[in-house]
């Protein structure tokens, strides 16, 4: 059995066209094809490109980070949060949840805080620019571990 491991640059911008995030000048996002290490949208685009090829990739909030859901925006008693400083922002793990997606404070008063456990990119319909920067086979070392190797080796 083999696999692609597929390095890329991209930038990514929102509706609007304000980016959002950007791997030119920095290292290019390295992933293995089929073990879900990037967004599937953008993954079924990557699978037919090759070396050199360049694309503006739509991907649908449905198909990058899922919809908001506002049963993930809850109001908590101040009492019940940290004490010291909280700031819209502010982003902190549940103690009772460790994996989870990290709440951010989108709210704030003496009283309660308005928190939001939805994936910051939910909701919005995403544009990658896109350039494919090297394909190869993925190594023995990656299939075991299940996902690509940057450039510098391990993890
Ligand atoms: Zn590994």
């Amino acid at each position: 059995m083999s696999k692609r491991v597929v390095s890329f640059h991209y930038t990514l911008t929102d509706p609007s066209g304000k980016q959002l995030d950007s791997s030119v000048g920095a290292d290019p996002l390295t992933y293995m094809e089929g073990v879900g290490q990037i967004i599937p949208g953008l993954e079924k685009v990557l699978a037919s490109l090759k070396v050199g090829d360049k694309q503006i990739v739509k991907v649908t909030a449905a198909e990058a980070y899922g919809e908001r859901e506002e049963r993930f925006v809850v109001k908590v008693p101040r009492e019940s949060l940290p004490p010291g400083e909280m700031h819209v922002g502010d982003e902190f793990q549940a103690a009772e949840d460790p994996d989870g997606h990290p709440f951010r404070v989108i709210a704030v008063d003496a009283k309660e805080a308005t928190l939001d456990a939805n994936h910051p990119l939910a909701g919005i319909d995403l544009s990658f620019d896109i350039e494919v920067v090297l394909v190869r086979e993925a190594t023995a070392e990656e299939l075991t571990h299940g996902h690509a190797h940057g450039p510098g080796g391990h993890h």
